[in-house]
């Protein structure tokens, strides 16, 4: 497959590597392919865990320059690249959309809008303070300074195979980390694309890498190699547990960002079309494959009928199609495994007396394009209800009370994201305070900017990304007792 690339280096098949373009060491490779009909992009390199542990020697070289490096010479680096890939946001949405199935506008959207997080954390590089703190007797002070915790490693899923890096990486290097970054090998080329830009922006040999190849090998690399100090993922809940055990041996640092299971409540009192809207963009975005995609929406009885008919008429107005081609709303499923798991979830729903409003089925578009799906009927036991379904499928659930569906909107071991629309002022706040989620939209449907703390609670995941939080997960405190004064 060839892409119409303004600048056709950014689309490269070599890993990056402490400053240089590499293959494999035994020329192993794995292919990327268009989710739109399976046709070959490239062949990225299955570097294996003997380089990424020399990419790993290689970053805390790096590391050690790039931390003495003064704050505002880091922004400056991070704010090039920030530059480049706005200027550059046509073609890498274009490697995303090909890569990945995205529509396009959806691509660079990502792109642009995931970029401003190495705008915002260069501008936080310079505010890394510190702290002087009156000391217990007359002659002490006590002085708090933040470092940088070291080299880093970052593991990107496929979803957003552009915003999930720039997310990471802004806030590492600006606090004076070194990163390695494992790219979903489904994806990996957009991250590959970012590295070009790095180099072009001046981020320094080493300081930033990304690895491509089989997960596991480089994941237990990460984990147990001591020159690692933190690890920050997103990704599925299971391989996050996987990686906070491997990495409990040499106590490193976790961010986690893992799945959700959120609750979109609509209450009576609720602008409805508002709501509908926020639906559509919280549920349909990505064929909704996000983690914070609504994957359960309660509707208050008394508003139920009217919510769902206006729901219809959105649903039935999105188009299915190539992510290139103008006017498409929703490109194919990932892979197989995601049509399996939808197909699973809307036959379970069937089988305990859900009913199928619109969709249910395979697009007859082929491949891995699913119809997007409403069903009515839906109760707190079926497979929608618990698990994530990560795919373009909107059960509606009935509720009579306010109580009622706060508990039933808690009733999950996740905790990423939430979502209510009401008008009532006391009930904004009580609700807001009650739901058991790292973030909560209230009448939005859209969350996640550079300028707020994205992050999960429960078996969510720990820790923040974007805002002035985002930073302290890539700092140690460290005190200073000053004596003698
Ligand atoms: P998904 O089901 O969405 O693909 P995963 O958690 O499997 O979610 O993938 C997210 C990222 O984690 C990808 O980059 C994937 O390659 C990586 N990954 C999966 N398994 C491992 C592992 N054992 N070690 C390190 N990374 C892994």
């Amino acid at each position: 497959r060839t892409l119409a690339l303004k600048d056709p280096a950014l689309l490269t098949d070599k890993a990056f590597v402490a400053g240089a373009w590499i293959g494999a060491p035994d020329g192993k490779s794995i292919a990327v392919t268009d989710p739109f009909d399976g046709a070959l992009i490239a062949n990225v390199p299955d570097l294996g865990q003997a380089v990424v542990a020399q990419a790993i020697d290689a970053a805390a070289e790096a590391q050690k320059l790039w931390e003495r490096r003064t704050a505002k010479e880091r922004a400056q680096v991070l704010k090039r690249w920030y530059d480049l890939i706005v200027e550059n946001a046509d073609d890498l949405a274009l490697i995303l959309t090909t890569e990945q199935g995205k529509p396009l506008a959806e691509a660079r959207g990502e792109v642009v809008s995931n970029a401003a997080y190495l705008e915002w954390f260069a501008e936080e590089a310079k505010r890394i303070d510190g702290d002087i703190i009156p000391g217990p007797n007359a002659g002490q002070r006590i002085m708090v300074l933040k470092q940088p915790v070291g080299v880093c490693a970052a593991i990107t899923p496929w979803n957003f195979p552009n915003g999930m890096i720039t997310r990471k990486a802004g806030p590492a290097l600006a606090a004076g980390c070194s990163m390695i970054l494992k790219p979903a090998s489904q994806t990996p080329l957009s991250a590959l694309a970012l590295a070009v830009l790095a180099e072009r922006a001046g981020v320094p040999k080493g300081v930033f890498s990304v690895v491509t190849g089989e997960a596991k090998p480089i994941g237990l690399e990460f984990c147990h190699n001591p020159r690692i100090a933190k690890i920050t993922f997103t990704g599925s809940t299971g391989v996050g547990r996987w990686l906070m055990k491997e990495a409990a041996g040499g106590i490193k640092r976790l961010s986690l960002e893992l799945g959700g299971n959120a609750p979109f409540i609509v209450f009576d009192d609720a602008d409805l079309d508002a709501a509908v809207e926020g639906a559509m963009i919280s549920k349909f975005r990505n064929a909704g494959q996000t983690c914070v995609c609504a994957n359960r929406i309660y509707v208050q009885e008394s508003v139920a009928a009217a919510f769902t008919e206006r729901l219809l008429a959105k649903v039935s107005g999105l188009s299915l199609g190539r992510g290139t081609d103008a006017g498409v709303s929703q490109g194919p499923l990932i892979d197989e495994k995601a049509v399996a798991k939808m197909e699973e979830h809307i036959a379970d729903a069937m089988a305990n007396g859900g009913t199928v409003l619109t969709g249910g089925k395979r697009s007859v578009l082929g491949g891995t394009f699913f119809e997007p799906t409403v069903v009515t009927g839906v109760t707190q036991t079926m497979k929608v209800a618990k698990e994530e379904t990560f795919a373009p499928l909107a059960p509606i659930i009935s509720f009579k009370h306010e109580n009622d569906v706060i508990a039933m909107a808690n009733d999950s071991e996740f905790g990423l994201a939430s979502y209510f629309y009401a008008k009532d002022m006391a009930r904004i706040w009580r609700v807001a305070e009650a739901l058991e989620a790292g973030m909560v939209g209230v009448n939005t449907g859209m969350i996640a900017n550079e300028m707020a703390p994205f992050g999960g609670i429960k078996q969510s995941g720990t820790g923040r990304e974007g805002s002035k939080y985002g930073i302290e997960g890539f700092l140690e405190l460290k005190y200073v007792a000053l004596g003698g004064m």
